[in-house]
């Protein structure tokens, strides 16, 4: 493997190499949606950023193993335990009864949701993907290691994991302990011993799972540790998320998981998107400041032109959304797409120059905007036959995920095929009279013929 991958991790504030555990697999776990309503197009930018990182490491011939979570107990999936509960909200804008088989089922109808979107951004599905409640008996087994070596404690609703019996706790977030006390989002609970103390589990009398500890609800960042830990192995190489999960899901995931196995690091390489604002404000649900997919469809816009936007910045460069930088990226994909039909239907040689180019801005923590121009200078380059354009684009198509494959050729109609042909031979015999006026003719009826110095093209106007 000559592969020179540098990725920004978040667990060292550097630009690292990529060398994984083992080299003959890379294991990656991507934090997913919590399905109670439909996701919004800044939540997806998560999982355009993942299929990026996913599509480049098959790029540079990694095998890899990804693994996502569908979260679909509740209970405690706020943030930092606190703040109204997202599967509830679900189900009483739904008007159903709080249970466990009404949680599943708003899930299961959310996380096919999800799957539209991701599937018109051309998101490829990660190689496993879970419910967090078929995993209860892993994360009870999970929390009863912290139990039995001393890290949890009891209060009158759940079980708690004692922070201050981690010296490095908050590493992620720089290693200050310290770090959240100023935080707001921590909610008072005069039981825990410290503000930044998160549950493990959640008593609930009336609707929880069977635990050892009691009915109840894991907390939520149990899950990721648990399935992480059950499908990829006590440690693994990558773990996605947005930003926002860094101070306190991925801080605790990390908590959890290394005092439970002994074993450091949790995961070698955090890395982090940035979120998407709109009006200067960050898209989320919990205010109503959000769009969802759909609404960019409904305008009358190619859900790829999203895709497309996203890939002009670096994932770790926060966007603004406005209609008309998606509908710039929208004119400029759809250039895109003109200049690639007009290739031919020759496919040849991949331009070994322009891809070498094209992975060393991937391998620059995943430089797409660079890797972008990448695409348009060899569209523009007139040294490089179509058929080797072609063929290199599409080899790029298979990381950018822009549906240059799905393009459909024009067909001419065969009038004009011929009209096109008596204008070549008029052409050679030097006949320019003649060849104008069948160029005109063949204007007239909706298609240009465009000349090259062996050939020459014919396109609808
Ligand atoms: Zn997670």
């Amino acid at each position: 493997m000559n592969s020179k991958i540098k990725f920004y991790n978040t667990l060292t504030g550097e630009k690292e190499d990529f060398t994984p555990i083992n080299k003959d697999e890379v294991t990656m776990y991507s934090c997913g949606p919590t399905v109670y309503n439909y996701a919004h197009i800044g939540n997806l930018r998560a999982y355009v950023f993942t299929d990026i990182l996913r599509k480049t490491l098959k790029y540079e011939d990694y095998n890899l193993k990804q693994i996502m979570n569908i979260t679909d107990i509740g209970h405690l999936s706020s943030d930092a335990d606190s703040g109204e509960d997202k599967m509830t909200k679900g189900l009483q804008r739904e008007g159903k009864e709080l249970t466990l088989k009404n949680m599943r089922w708003l899930a299961e109808i959310y996380a096919e949701k999800f799957f539209e979107d991701t599937g018109k951004l051309n998101i490829e599905k990660p190689d496993g993907i879970y419910f967090a409640s078929d995993y209860i008996t892993e994360d009870i087994e999970l929390i009863n290691k912290l139990k039995e070596k001393g890290y949890t404690y009891q209060t009158s609703d759940g079980i708690y994991f004692d922070t201050s019996l981690m010296p490095d706790y908050g590493i992620l977030w720089g290693g200050k302990r310290t770090w959240n006390k100023e935080n707001s989002r921590i909610e008072i609970n005069s039981e825990k011993k410290q503000p930044e103390d998160f549950t493990l589990w959640k008593f609930d009398n009336k609707i929880g799972f069977p635990s050892t500890f009691g009915q109840g609800f894991p907390g939520w960042h149990i899950e990721c540790s648990a399935m992480s830990m059950k499908f990829l192995g006590d440690q693994i190489d990558i773990h996605t998320g947005g930003v926002d999960h860094i101070s306190v899901h991925h801080t605790n995931e990390i908590a959890q998981s290394e005092c439970a196995t002994g074993k450091k690091p949790f995961v070698k390489y955090w890395m982090h998107n940035e979120h998407v604002d709109t009006g200067g404000e960050k898209m989320a649900k919990a205010t109503g400041n959000f769009l969802k997919l759909s609404s960019v469809i409904e305008k009358g816009i190619d859900p790829i032109a999203y895709r497309f936007w996203l890939l002009m910045a670096s994932y770790r460069t926060k966007m603004n959304f406005n209609w008309e930088a998606l509908m710039g990226a929208e004119v400029a994909l759809k250039r895109l797409y003109t200049l690639y039909n007009e290739l031919g239907n020759t496919i040849g040689n991949i331009d070994e120059n322009h891809r070498n180019k094209f992975k060393e801005y991937l391998e620059d923590d995943l430089d797409t905007p660079r890797a972008l121009t990448v695409l348009w200078d060899l569209i523009k380059n007139e040294k490089i036959s179509n058929a080797d354009k072609k063929a290199t684009i599409l080899d790029f198509n298979k990381v950018l995920g822009l549906g240059f494959e799905n393009l459909k050729q024009e067909t001419i109609p065969e009038e004009i095929i011929k009209l096109a042909e008596e204008r070549e031979q008029a052409r050679k015999n030097k006949d320019f009279k003649k060849s104008d006026e069948i160029r005109k003719k063949i204007n007239s009826l909706g298609y240009e013929v465009k000349d090259s110095s062996d050939s020459y093209k014919i396109s609808k106007i």
